[in-house]
């Protein structure tokens, strides 16, 4: 992880600058500049090391308004042409959680204007008739599995209509250590399909999903977004909390890591080892919209046929086939 300099005066260890950022798994000072680049540079490598560049022309980019995925729409766009990347898409779903909603659709707008991304909104509440509040009311459902759903689905529907080659995800290594530890500590299923890099897709139907940010610390992308002068969502999401168990495998990671500078990036890459060498799941086509799904009727489907009354997939896909269409036109 990186930290901020503080007290003495340090160089730049790739210019004659005053450093501002110690990268201590790297042993590196490095100015403003240089630590922008470096990080850029880390998530290029990596995307060389794991077969992701190159591999797509167009991508989607999932854009919550955070850190993180701001982040991420900056350095797609900054090293497009190392990645290979023809073009870029900007995605951002408006659940209608209040001021959090707000701001996060203000600012993901605010970045793809000035990246020159062309970006699509959407509204949660005008494509179904419910925000996520509503939904979670309706359904008695816990918020953030219900969101991680219709998220996911929102975000590969779009990513196949747009015709873009994977979709791109802001997941950063340290919520992918804690997720796999958590998993490996309470012997649940491991679901290395979800910690691999890369995820296979299946043409027409599910879009490849790459995790460009597999060996970024989630505190290097914070200093990258501020800066880097990212205007990112402060507030916090009002569904937002975290278990006492996922916060102590936190402190244990970050421990670690204190002792030993690197080690969560090694244990990163040991994780995307097992990943790849997963089968790809057996994935049926759900019977009302078309979309992958593990039964014969997808989880949107399922949820909505049982809270709205009707599947609302077919519905939802072609209010997004009308306005991907204008977004390619
Ligand atoms: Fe969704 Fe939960 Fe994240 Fe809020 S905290 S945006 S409900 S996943
Ligand atoms: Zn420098
Ligand atoms: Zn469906």
């Amino acid at each position: 992880m990186s930290k901020l300099v503080e007290g003495k005066h340090v160089k730049c260890s790739r210019c004659s600058s005053e450093a501002i950022v110690r990268v201590t798994y790297a042993k590196l000072n490095l100015c403003k500049n240089h630590f922008l680049e470096y990080l850029e540079s880390r998530v290029v490598e990596s995307a060389k090391r794991y077969g992701i560049a190159g591999r797509a022309k167009s991508v989607l980019v999932a854009l919550s308004g955070g850190k993180d995925s701001l982040s991420l729409a900056r350095i797609l766009a900054r090293r497009r042409s190392e990645l290979g990347l023809e073009v870029v898409y900007g995605f951002h779903l408006d659940l209608g959680l209040g001021e959090y909603s707000k701001t996060s659709k203000k600012l993901v707008e605010k970045l793809c204007g000035e990246l020159g991304l062309k970006c699509l909104v959407l509204e949660l509440k005008s494509l179904t008739g419910y925000s996520l509040p509503e939904l979670v009311q309706v359904a008695k459902r816990p918020a953030c599995s219900l969101c991680g759903m219709v998220k996911r689905y929102f975000v590969n529907l779009v990513a196949v209509e747009l015709g873009v080659d994977a979709a791109v995800l802001g997941h950063h290594m340290d919520d992918l250590l804690v997720f796999a530890l958590k998993n490996f500590l309470l012997q649940v299923e491991p679901g290395y399909l979800k910690l691999a890099p890369v995820a296979r897709g299946i043409p027409g139907v599910l879009a490849p999903r790459f995790k460009m940010l597999y060996e970024v610390y989630e505190s290097d992308l914070k200093l990258y977004a501020e800066l880097s002068g990212i205007d990112y969502v402060k507030v916090e999401c009002p569904y937002k909390y975290v278990d006492a168990f996922s916060a102590a495998i936190r402190d244990m990671l970050n421990s670690l890591e204190e002792h030993s500078p690197g080690f969560k990036i090694s244990l990163a890459r040991k994780l995307a080892k097992r990943g790849v060498e997963e089968p790809p799941p057996e994935l049926l086509s759900c019977k009302y919209c078309g979309m992958p799904s593990s039964g014969t009727v997808c989880a949107f489907c399922r949820l909505t046929e049982r809270v709205v009354g009707k599947p609302m997939g077919p519905e939802v896909r072609y209010k997004i086939r009308e306005v991907t269409s204008r977004l390619l036109a």
